[in-house]
């Protein structure tokens, strides 16, 4: 899951790209153990959590970046 202070850090494309690797895992995990299963080092939270966090992260990682694509200008309008 993101950490607040670093949401703006780096290119709105390398955010996309972190987080969708970050689902992918998120997904394994769940494929692998079970929605209802957990970490060992975070208790409280188990996969489900974590897959709706990421999902969460990708979503607004990619709003940003569509956002960045509306206002690009093609090089002739600049
Ligand atoms: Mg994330």
């Amino acid at each position: 899951m993101s950490h607040r202070e670093y949401v703006n850090v780096g290119s709105a494309k390398s955010k996309v790209i972190e987080e969708i690797g970050e689902l992918l895992q998120a997904i394994g995990k769940v494929e692998r153990f079970g929605l209802f299963n957990f970490h060992p080092d975070r208790p409280h939270m188990n996969n489900r959590s974590e897959l709706l966090g990421e999902i969460a992260d990708l979503e607004n990682a990619l709003a940003r970046y569509k956002s960045e694509l509306a206002k690009a200008k093609e090089p002739r309008d600049a």
